[in-house]
């Protein structure tokens, strides 16, 4: 026999959670089915646990600063396991809250893993469920590259495990979680060398937050190795990597695969339903979320769209309000997305890079403004770390389509200012605001 519902979602992480319990909300009869923990990758794997680890790196950044302004303190040692283990403990006082609040909501919570058997159709280990409208918010995972020695590495998921504080640590990769996890390293004091595939970190980003980054992070003392293509991983006392031109670079106890991160969507059943995937397996959605089959819809992840939690959320929370809230036209609009990256220094960035924004209104028809600087918290310290901000405005009326910053606090600066670009907020409009001083935000409404 098998159980009704209105909705049902398959994943309990980011964009499964906010969908369930907004069409809880709207009076949906409503299951959500999960086959680990609840919460998914954000919670258990991702934002969260990073964001304790930047935390504990801010920290050690900034002793000898206090030192600077005349503190005695001395670092005499970091335990990296009793860190680990009051995260662990906060991220399960948090799947306890999730599941809480599910409940609370009037969601069925079901622990199983879930397959599509028709387009109606769920099959959660032995239990059946249909309703008229399923949800694929099934996430992702980990990219292993497929070379000889690969398992000799471990993911950010191992990263997670880690006990102790690795001694030499090689992370391979130029994105979010490379750039992120070798400036914790470094900062919680393992010896970290980068490899990339190409020359720079970070390539969807605009070219002076990269630049920055690198420079700062190779001022810091990360060995960064650029053009090196991995064709082989060996292990013996320790872990040697072969590029693809023959070059060898050893000495590591531990090598981290951080290349990106593929969908989860095996054994879900997406062709006996007929769902359509893209070449790289991602569930393909149009404007509104909807996949190829009527009735089927997916968020977050697994759609391959701007891998963020808030992107997953407001997917998820819009998509059931159009089903169940009575909002036809309700969808997320997924223009102009701010993102932070927790690396040393941070970035925080919204709109379009000064080459997207030439791209698109030619050369002539866009202006920069920049300015780099010294945070006055340095003003009495012996390392500086420097900022930069710069708006990229378009047309005569300098429309502000790109707002950048790297620096201290650029992860909390960039969430108002990107209210400010979304509504669609000119260089007058910066320049008519009164700065607030002293603080870095200021430079931004003070651009000449
Ligand atoms: P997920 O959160 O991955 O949830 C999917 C869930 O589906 C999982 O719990 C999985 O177990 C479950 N599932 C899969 N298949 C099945 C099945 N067949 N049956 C039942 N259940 C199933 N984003 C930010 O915005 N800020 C950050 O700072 C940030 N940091 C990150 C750091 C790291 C190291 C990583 C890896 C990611 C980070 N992200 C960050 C990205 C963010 O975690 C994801 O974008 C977000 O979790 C996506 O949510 P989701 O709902 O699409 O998928
Ligand atoms: P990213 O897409 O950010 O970066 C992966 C990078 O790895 C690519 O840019 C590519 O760089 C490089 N790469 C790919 N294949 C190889 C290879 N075989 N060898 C060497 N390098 C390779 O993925 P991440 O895994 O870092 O993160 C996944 C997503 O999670 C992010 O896109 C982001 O959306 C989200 N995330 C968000 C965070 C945040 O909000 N702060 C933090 C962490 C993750 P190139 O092509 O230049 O060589």
């Amino acid at each position: 026999m098998s159980e009704k519902f209105d909705f049902i979602v398959i994943g309990g992480g980011s964009g499964g959670i906010a969908a369930a319990r907004r069409a809880a909300g709207h009076g949906a009869r409503t299951a959500l089915v999960e086959s680990g923990r609840i919460g998914g990758t954000c919670v258990n794997v991702g934002c969260v646990p990073k964001k304790v680890m930047w935390h504990a790196a801010h920290i050690a950044e900034n002793l000898p600063h206090a030192r600077d302004y005349g503190f005695d303190v001395r670092n005499d040692g970091f335990d990296w396991l009793s860190l680990k283990r009051r995260r662990d403990a906060y991220i399960e006082r948090l799947n306890g809250i999730y599941d809480r609040n599910l409940a609370s909501s009037g969601v069925v919570r079901i622990d199983a893993h879930a397959r599509l058997t028709d387009t109606r159709t769920v099959v959660a280990d032995e239990r059946v469920l249909e309703a008229d409208h399923v949800l694929i918010a099934t996430g992702g995972r980990p990219t292993v590259p497929s070379v000889p020695g690969a398992d000799h590495g471990m993911t950010s998921d191992g990263f997670f495990e880690l006990e102790s504080l690795p001694r030499r640590a090689l992370v391979v990769g130029a994105g979010y979680i490379a750039t992120e996890l070798a400036g914790v390293l470094h900062s919680l004091g393992a010896e970290v060398t980068m490899l990339l595939r190409k020359e720079m970190l970070l390539r969807q980003f605009d070219n002076t937050l990269r630049e920055t980054v690198m420079e700062e992070m190779q001022a810091a003392g990360i060995s960064i190795l650029t053009q090196f293509s991995i064709a082989e991983v060996n292990r013996d006392d320790s872990i040697e990597v072969v590029s693809a031109a023959g070059m060898r670079v050893s000495g590591f106890d531990c090598l981290l695969w951080a290349v990106g991160r593929e969908p989860n969507t095996d054994r879900l059943g997406l062709d006996e339903a007929g769902v359509e995937t893209d070449r790289d397996g991602f569930v393909v959605t149009d404007a509104y979320q909807d996949t190829s089959v009527e009735g089927i819809h997916a968020v977050g992840d697994v759609t391959g769209r701007t891998a963020l939690t808030p992107v997953a959320i407001a997917a998820g929370r819009r998509l059931a309000d159009r089903l169940f809230g009575g909002d036809s036209d309700a969808r997320l609009d997924y223009e102009d997305i701010p993102s932070v990256v927790f690396s040393h220094p941070p970035i925080g960035t919204v709109g379009m890079t000064e080459e997207a924004a030439c791209e698109r209104f030619g050369h002539d028809g866009v202006k920069v403004y920049q300015s780099r600087f010294t945070n006055l918290f340095y003003g009495v310290c012996e390392r500086k770390s420097p900022s930069v901000v710069k708006l990229v405005t378009e047309g005569a009326n300098e429309r502000i389509v790109g707002c950048h910053v790297v620096g201290d606090a650029a992860d909390e600066i960039i969430q108002g200012f990107a209210v400010a670009v979304k509504m669609g907020a000119r260089k007058a409009d910066f320049d008519n605001t009164v700065a607030i001083h002293p603080t870095a935000a200021e430079e931004l409404v003070t651009l000449r």
